[in-house]
């Protein structure tokens, strides 16, 4: 048994506080990892809050962990101690599943399991990256490239992948215009990756707050969604919109943004249902699609094109006493653009 220390909250209203964890001991396939970064992601806030359903605590939130390896089980070969690792937002899942089989683990027909707020195929919680430890099988870790750092490459795990992912199966590349609504975590990452990808692309965000930012991350055009003159000035304009905007928005105003076969992606996910008026699908044979994370072969993909195109999160590192400040400045939409914890300070 190893024990980590962790940071953990005991219900919806609770603040962090300081935590001893058990972690396996290595099964054959098992590498343990000593977490050194891990990023806050919005899904932390809403499942350490309980507002995407009951939740066991206490709970270590974190799915964007970048660490060392520091152990090895017998069985395992593509690791060795000393390798910088990367974990994001699940741990494992069936693996013979059509899905696991075509390395769309994420879509595990039998549900793949979370890094956090699950329960692992020994029938314990798992616990995530809020700690200084973790045990994860080999087939779930990616390999970290030497050109990224450990605390900018965190939030790759979870908000570089949620964005590659549709940006590569919809094919953002040269020729394509692709909008990125929202200019948050995921956002700015999608700005840059899409940028990157040869992808002429505008950022749509409430406001022109951020403009100088997303023009320096590579947004060719940027645009207030608050005024109503964007929607008529870009009627018709985009093959490929990515929507990481988790509130509930007017969605039939941005369908009619898209082209002729444009598709307009969430990854947000709102938590009520959208009203959608189908005739502004049907009329330009548009689609409305939905994309959860990648599958871990993808993950290590994104992180190997990040590290090529020399792309990295901006990141703003705390210290394990400011999650709770960090939360609320979430909340406030006052980060610039992924918070991420020094696990040292742990
Ligand atoms: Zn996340
Ligand atoms: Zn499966």
């Amino acid at each position: 048994m190893i024990i980590a220390k962790a940071r953990a909250v005991d219900g919806p209203d609770q603040q962090f506080r300081s935590a001893e964890i058990k972690r396996r001991d290595l099964d054959t396939n098992d590498v343990l990892i000593e977490i050194k970064y891990a990023g806050i992601c919005h899904s932390d806030i809403h499942t350490a809050h309980g507002e995407w359903g009951p939740v066991n605590y206490p709970l270590v939130p974190g799915h964007e962990i970048a660490g060392i390896v520091t152990d090895v089980g017998t069985g395992v070969s593509n690791y060795k101690v000393g390798d910088r690792v990367g974990v994001g937002c699940m741990v494992d899942s069936c693996g013979e599943c059509d899905n696991c089989r075509k390395g769309e683990e994420q879509y595990c027909l039998k549900g793949n399991i979370p890094t956090y707020a699950g329960v692992d195929k020994y029938g314990e919680p798992t616990q995530g990256g809020y700690s200084t430890h973790i045990v994860v099988v080999e087939d779930f870790i990616v390999r970290i490239p030497d050109n990224i750092a450990l605390d900018a490459a965190a939030p790759l795990l979870c908000a570089g992948i949620t964005t590659y992912s549709p940006l590569h199966h919809w094919g953002a590349g040269p020729g394509k215009k692709v909008a990125v609504v929202g200019m948050g975590g995921l956002g700015h990452m999608a700005v840059k990756i899409a940028h990157a990808m040869g992808a002429e692309v505008t950022v749509l965000s409430q406001s022109l707050s951020k403009k100088e930012d997303g023009l320096q991350f590579g947004a060719d055009h940027y645009f207030a969604t608050s005024e109503p003159e964007t929607f008529e000035k870009l009627a018709g304009t985009f093959d490929l919109m990515i929507n990481t905007v988790s509130a509930n928005i007017d969605i039939n105003a941005y369908f009619s943004l898209l082209t002729l076969d444009g598709t307009l992606v969430n990854v947000g996910a709102p938590a009520e249902p959208l009203a959608v008026n189908v005739f502004s699908l049907i009329g330009h044979r548009r689609s409305f699609a939905g994309s959860m994370i990648g599958g871990i072969r993808e993950t290590q993909e994104m992180l190997d094109f990040c590290a090529e195109h020399d792309i990295a999160p901006n990141i703003e590192v705390i210290s394990a006493d400011q999650i709770d400040e960090a939360y609320k400045r979430v909340l406030a939409s006052d980060v610039k653009y992924r918070f991420v914890i020094d696990i040292s300070t742990m």
